[in-house]
Order: structure tokens, then sequence, then C-alpha cells
């Protein structure tokens, strides 16, 4: 499987805003861009562009997601297909095996949620999932697969229940959830991304 092996904040003084790729960090006076924020912010208030805010804003959608550009682009032709792209493409995101077990609160962030999966600690219905663009469905039980002790350790410490979006659950130990409904378009309301912009760029 690719792996996007490049420098994580580099992304971040790209874009010239916080995109919110590692975790704690990204909340802390260590972070890159608080550091460098007038600085790098200044280099973009330039004019732009449509295309290039376009642009930007598609960039900073899938760097968030932490996707390759085709993967990114076939998540948008899945949502052009359901109907309204624009919120169509955040809910397939957000339906994301990796994002959900980023809200769970498994994970510090969507790159450490990805590894989670990847590496068969994941559990759908009690059988391992290691796909993380598999997409959840309403009722699934997402569970912990057979953690060793260390990590059980290491999961249960960083259980964050601030990200616990309405359509989860999770049980009081922290190592069970449910997807209690497929994510609406007023769950993903908050994201702050402008996707009509993204329909824009896919549309010319
Ligand atoms: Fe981006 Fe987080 Fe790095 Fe800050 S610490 S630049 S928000 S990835």
């Amino acid at each position: 499987m690719a792996r996007d092996l490049s420098p994580v904040c580099k992304k971040c003084r790209r874009e010239g805003e916080k995109l919110f790729l590692k975790g704690e960090r990204c909340l802390s006076d260590k972070c890159a861009l608080s550091r460098r924020g007038a600085k790098e912010r200044s280099r973009y208030s330039r004019r732009a562009s449509a295309y290039s805010l376009q642009l930007k804003e598609k960039q900073k959608l899938r760097l968030m997601y932490g996707m390759f550009e085709g993967q990114f682009r076939r998540f948008f032709k899945m949502a052009a297909k359901r109907g309204n792209p624009a919120i169509g493409l955040l809910l397939l995101l957000e339906r994301r095996l990796d994002n959900v077990v980023y809200r769970i609160g498994w994970a510090q962030s969507r790159s450490k949620a990805r590894q989670l999966v990847c590496h068969g600690h994941i559990a759908i219905g009690g059988h391992k999932v290691d796909i993380p663009s598999y997409l959840v469905k309403a009722a699934d039980d997402i569970g912990l697969r057979k953690p060793d002790a260390a990590s059980a350790q290491e999961l249960a410490e960083l259980v964050d229940t601030t990200r616990l979006v309405s359509w989860l659950s999770a049980d009081n130990s922290g190592k069970k959830a449910q997807i209690t409904r497929l994510p609406a378009a007023e769950d993903v309301a908050e994201i702050p991304i402008n996707t009509q912009l993204v329909v824009e760029l896919y549309s010319k």
C-alpha cells in the first residue's frame, strides 16, 4: 500500500493553515504554524485566483483525511453519483474506517488511526478489517481486536471522547463503539472546508 512519507507539518505550511495532522502537538506551542504563524500566513494573503482557491480547498480536505489524489477523486465521483457532492463527499470521508477510529478517540490523528487499522487492531462485528478506506455502515460494531497488554494500556490512555460525534457511541471501557446512525449533513457542518469550491474544481 502506498504511503505518504513527506513531512507532515510542511503540508500545513504549504497550505498556510493548520490541518491538525499531528494530534496533541497541533494544539500546543510546538505547532510549526503557531511558531511561524504570522510570517507564513502573510505569504498567503496575496490576492488569489478562483482556481488557486479551489485547488487550495481541495488540497486541505484531501490532506486532512490523509488521501492521495486518485483515491480522493474516486470518493468525489462516488459522492457525485449519489446526488449533492458538496455534502456527499464529506459524508463519505467521515465514514472511512480510519476517520471513525480517530473520531472514537483511539488515535490522536487520522494517520495514527490509519496505522491501527493497517496493523489489524480493528474489528467490525468481530472480524478483522485492515482497510482504512472501508466505509462503515449503520449499526456496525467497532472493536479493538485482541490488543496485547501494552497496546491495550496505551489505547486506554489515549481514549479521548471529546471527538466522539453524535452518530457514534462508545461503551464505558472505551474499547467498543457503535455506529448509531450514518452521518447527516448537520454532522459535517462544522468541518472548516468549503466543499463547493472542490465541486467547482472537479467540474471543470
Ligand atoms: Fe499542522 Fe499539526 Fe504540524 Fe501544526 S503541528 S503544522 S497543525 S500538523
